[in-house]
């Protein structure tokens, strides 16, 4: 690699397997002198694994570790995932050995304030979301979403209803929602909510039919275009005189932590995605957890483990004292280490501290809104949410789209927002600030965008197609890369 690569401290870096670093062993070992081979001839010929010493091994990851952007480096207005700060604090005490270094095979008598921990947060969660079943174990969103939908199921089941084969879910939802359904042998049926951006009580019954065969419809809420589903009350109303569950894909408690209770609307089943609302290392950071919360009625299917408590005694229940169960569906109790993280940012926060994150996530998103509306495409009308939805409509025409801007984010050091979702507004740009950026921060991100709009209106559009200029990486075929990826390293 050329020196030139490097300039400026920044840094290129070549795989470890590539050939000038195959010959220099990082341990200097003498040659075996008069000691018979134990694993027969032939044993020892190279393996072709890279040889480097302790701190070229040190300096390749970490000069790695500088391409990634993250949290901590600056905004990431992902919509859909809010990337919100991590407090330390959390880290601190996920790092206790108490926490830290126990082992998921121990008998219970010695972990009984790890017990305690994830039954205090099951509370949390039951009282958040006004669901008072609920099971820890499922790994990620997605996990939570099978881990509900398997629950919807396995009531109707044991509820001896047949023949519900059907789970609707509207054209704006994240496309784990249709899989889910389709993973768990249901058919999708689609409720259109194409004019407002929002589920109508019409447009539900017109999916609906009788709903003989319906067994639940799975919504977010707030949807996946940054808006309240206003009309969700009636709409869980008809669908329970139906027979039909509702599952509501809790990605976005965020607009609504400490301020409402899911269960209010009318959800029977949702998943909380512990690594979004209740900001643990997610996105390539930390593993993800996704709990499930049930109604009362469902609370006997969710998978188990989970926690019961008995006088001042804690313990894990299991089949024998769940006989509905639908059985287990993660390795041991699930991701230990996120439930202490949930726990202490519920309890630093407290009630009224969750309430004020709702209320500034949502602030923050309706700030960015009402500042760029005149510059961009805002498709549909009123406040919106925790995330504000734009569109390159008004760009479109002069040949600057969504992805170029994407690009032109990171031309100027900020993450892009999620593009090309939800897939109901074309261009679509999903952006969620979060209520953990300052107005500093976030005034700098509108700063820019409006820059990019007053550009394509001056006419100075051609440098939108050559951005990202400066990354170590710039335009990539992304199509190519998609449909002929190389994941093996053949040399260069
Ligand atoms: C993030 C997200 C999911 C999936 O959650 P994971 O934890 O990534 O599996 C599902 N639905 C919506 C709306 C999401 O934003």
């Amino acid at each position: 690699m050329s020196a030139e690569a490097n300039r400026g401290l920044h840094y290129e870096e070549n795989l470890l397997w590539e050939k000038e670093r195959c010959d220099h062993p990082g341990v200097d070992f003498p040659e075996p002198q008069n000691t018979a081979l134990r694993t027969g001839t032939g044993a020892r010929g190279p393996i072709g694994l890279p040889q480097v010493s302790e701190p070229q091994a040190i300096r390749h990851f970490v000069k790695m570790s500088t391409w990634n952007y993250s949290i901590d480096h600056g905004l990431f207005p992902l919509g859909s995932c809010t990337m919100k700060h991590n407090p330390r604090l959390n880290e601190k005490l996920a790092r206790l050995p108490g926490f830290a270094q126990i082992h998921p095979m121990q008998p219970e008598s010695t972990v009984q304030g790890a017990l305690k921990l994830m039954y205090e947060l099951q509370n949390w969660l039951a009282e958040l979301t006004g669901l008072p079943g609920v099971c820890l174990a499922p790994a990620a969103g997605a996990h939570g979403e099978l881990a509900g939908v398997m629950t919807i199921k396995r009531a109707h089941e044991q509820l001896g209803n047949k023949g519900r084969t059907v789970m609707l879910i509207p054209d704006s939802a994240h496309g784990t929602n249709p899989a889910t359904a389709a993973m768990c042998g249901y058919s999708v049926k689609t409720i259109s909510t194409k004019d407002t951006g929002r589920l109508t009580v019409a447009a539900f019954m017109e999916a609906l039919g009788d709903g003989k065969d319906v067994a639940g419809m799975m919504v977010t809420n707030p949807n996946t275009c940054g808006l309240f589903e206003s009309e969700m009350q009636e709409i869980a109303h008809i669908l329970h005189k139906a027979g039909g569950y509702f599952y509501c894909d809790g990605a976005n408690f965020n607009a609504l932590v400490g301020k409402i209770r899911p269960g209010a609307f009318g959800v029977d089943v949702m998943h909380i995605n512990l690594h979004k609302t209740f900001s643990t290392p997610h996105g390539g950071g930390g593993p993800g957890s996704g709990p499930i919360c049930t109604t009362e009625e469902l609370a006997p299917y969710v998978p188990v483990p989970t926690v019961a408590k008995d006088g001042e005694t804690y313990s894990l229940e299991w089949e024998d004292a769940r006989p509905d169960t639908l059985g287990r569906l993660k390795a041991f109790q699930g991701q230990f280490g996120m439930h202490v993280r949930a726990l202490a940012y519920m309890m630093s926060h407290g009630a009224d501290g969750l309430k004020q994150v709702a209320e500034d996530a949502v602030l923050s998103a309706n700030y960015i809104m009402a500042r760029l509306s005149d510059d961009f495409h805002v498709p549909f009308e009123g406040p919106c949410m925790h995330e504000c939805l734009l569109s390159d409509k008004n760009q479109k025409d002069a040949g600057v789209t969504t992805l170029d801007m994407a690009k032109a984010l990171c031309e100027n050091g900020f993450h892009p927002m999620t593009v090309y979702f939800p897939l109901v507004v074309s261009g679509a740009m999903l952006i969620e600030p979060t209520e953990t950026e300052s107005k500093e921060t976030i005034d700098g991100f509108i700063s820019v965008m409006k820059d990019f709009a007053a550009d394509v209106r001056a006419g100075d559009t051609d440098k939108f197609h050559e951005f990202p200029e400066s990354t170590p990486r710039r335009r990539l075929d992304e199509v190519k890369a998609a449909r002929n990826p190389v994941l093996r390293w053949s040399g260069s």
